[in-house]
């Protein structure tokens, strides 16, 4: 009897515990509002947070312009999310595992993608672009990268852009991570360019100064996409564009995007 006492206190006790911790320290969840409830489910959304102004962190918070959207997205359509940081390329393996509902990640719609998921209305124009040094004066645009080293992020459209043209153009390809890695790797001279999506390319040389260029015209046309893995979530795909676009027609998406852009 006594043994049992002892366990129904401890479990009392864990359970105004958990019931006191669930506001503390986690910022990765979102819920959707009053006007939710149906079935209680929470979206797992695979984000790339090294990847201002689509994702990043402050203060320990995710924010940007992915975050925004797809939050107001949830609370239009009354379902949770939360989310999941992770390394861009392995977002969409992490989505075929199972780990994830949703990818939000400053995410180009490919036609390989679309093999293996699907993807919601466009909801920002990007494309690519070639970058070098400050102080680099012999490149000004693919033709000039014979026997220079680029970098590239590993699994993006970046990189396959790259691959696709390598002999071409006769350079060689260094890989990474993550976007920050890269960028460093260029401005301290390891690298001779890299490519990168424009705006995130953009943004990141205004904020924090760094001694990187834009060179030449944009490589390619990419369109971000919110990704739902193929044929299994048509449901939440649905909920997805009617969001998006109820948040085009009430004037919160360009509020969201004024939020990170304008200045
Ligand atoms: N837009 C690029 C792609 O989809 C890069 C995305 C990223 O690095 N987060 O591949």
């Amino acid at each position: 009897m006594k043994k049992f006492g002892i366990i129904t206190l401890m479990l009392s006790i864990m359970l105004v515990i958990a019931a006191c911790g669930t506001d503390k320290g986690d910022d990765t969840k979102t819920s959707s509002g009053s006007d939710s409830g149906d079935s209680g489910k929470v979206y797992k959304v695979g984000i790339d947070t090294t990847y201002p102004p689509f994702e990043f962190e402050v203060d320990g918070k995710y924010t940007g312009i992915d975050i925004d959207i797809i939050t107001a997205i949830a609370k239009n359509q009354g379902f949770e999310i939360e989310f999941d940081a992770m390394d861009f390329g392995g977002i969409i393996p992490a989505m075929q595992a199972d780990q994830l509902d949703i990818a939000i990640a400053g995410m180009s719609i490919t036609d390989d993608r679309k093999k293996v998921v699907d993807f919601s209305d466009p909801y920002f124009d990007a494309g690519l672009t070639l970058v070098v040094a400050t102080k680099t004066t012999d490149i000004k645009g693919l033709e000039d990268l014979k026997g220079k080293t680029v970098a590239v992020k590993n699994g993006t459209t970046g990189a396959q852009f790259a691959l696709e043209h390598e002999s071409e153009y006769g350079f060689e390809l260094v890989q990474f991570d993550d976007s920050p890695a890269m960028f460093q790797e260029v401005s301290n001279g390891n690298a001779d360019a890299l490519i990168e999506d424009y705006p995130v390319i953009a943004y990141a040389i205004s904020q924090n100064k760094l001694d990187l260029q834009l060179v030449g015209e944009r490589l390619n046309g990419d369109q971000y996409g919110i990704a739902v893995l193929k044929g299994k979530q048509a449901d939440v795909l649905k909920q997805i564009n009617d969001g998006l676009q109820d948040l085009r027609d009430s004037g919160e998406y360009d509020k969201i995007l004024d939020k990170y852009l304008a200045e």
